[in-house]
């Protein structure tokens, strides 16, 4: 499959996530053993951030840089970029793309990678699209399911949190179908759950699935993977006071979960995570997060290639 723009979960199917991993695998072992591919020698990766951000951007830098190739950014775009006098993402991507090889945006409006792929002459990849998607982090979520379970298939799994405003579910629920055999558990309060657009495609697909306010559907999973209430998309802070402490994963729970059961977070976490459930061998939440940067040095390569 040759890639030009990541845009949307939607664009990709199995075999395409099957080499992606392979290829992650090759990358966590070359940078192991001191001798990370230089792909993308000679190559320059644009940054463009308008949100805040650590683990997207630091990780697409590195991937970068352990590939060989240099990175320009923006960080801050929304204040210190042209955007600050009014231009337009598709007159900045015009541009960027005549200084850079791929131009890896993150942006409020969830348009906007998808605006920004029709005006670039370079590939694009969404690295979160406000509250619509992030299909990189959900990359690097499937990947985490597979190194830490040993499969996907056949997995349940539940989503808990904002799942209304979370964009690395709604691109996780746009692939889970993929694989066979998956259960989901969609756990939210009533008026953070998913949006049917995303959930519309698991029934067609024959994926069970199920979606309550219950935290104890958690109990059930072999995948718990919690978010934060997204302060950023709520129109009021009483709004967002009202939501935010609505499930918080802690010592107390931990007792009730499977024994195997993988604890995940795309983080930053802010509460529903309780850190005194770090030193448990089922909070992946770290893990995962390197996984982040073996995922993106192989989709660059993709991209790149
Ligand atoms: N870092 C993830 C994102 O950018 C999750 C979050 O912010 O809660 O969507």
């Amino acid at each position: 499959m040759t890639l030009r723009h990541v845009i949307s979960a939607e664009q990709f199917d199995r075999r395409f996530l099957d080499g992606l991993f392979d290829d992650a695998d090759t990358m966590a072992a070359a940078l192991h053993s001191g001798t990370p591919p230089v792909s993308a020698c000679g190559r320059i990766m644009a940054t463009l951030f308008y949100e805040p951000s650590t683990r997207t951007r630091l990780s697409f830098e590195a991937a970068m840089h352990r590939l060989g190739g240099s990175v320009i950014s923006t960080e801050n775009a929304r204040e210190f970029s042209s955007a600050a006098k009014g231009e337009t993402v598709a007159d900045t991507v015009r541009i960027v793309g005549g200084y850079a090889d791929v131009i890896v945006i993150r942006h409020y409006e969830r348009d906007s990678a998808e605006i920004a792929s029709r005006f670039s002459p370079v590939p694009v990849i969404n690295a979160g699209a406000g509250a619509g998607e992030h299909p990189s982090q959900a990359f690097l979520d499937l990947y985490t399911m597979k190194k830490e379970k040993g499969r996907i298939d056949g997995l349940k799994i539940a989503l808990v949190g904002d799942l209304l405003h979370g964009r690395t579910v709604h691109s996780l629920a746009r692939l889970l179908p993929l694989y066979d055999g998956m259960e989901i558990f969609f756990v939210s309060p009533p008026e953070l759950r998913i949006p049917e657009e995303y959930v519309e495609c698991l029934g067609r697909k024959g994926v069970l699935y199920n979606e309550t306010h219950d935290f104890r559907a958690v109990e059930d999973a072999d995948i718990i993977y919690m978010t934060r209430v997204q302060k950023e998309r709520f129109s009021s802070e009483k709004k967002y006071a009202r939501a935010k402490n609505c499930y918080v994963l802690g010592r107390k729970a931990l007792g009730s979960l499977k024994h195997d059961a993988v604890i995940m977070h795309p983080l930053p976490r802010v509460g529903e995570v309780s850190p005194d459930i770090d030193s448990d061998q089922r909070a992946a939440y770290f893990r995962q997060a390197m996984n982040g940067l073996y995922v993106r040095m192989a989709l660059l390569k993709h991209v790149l290639s």
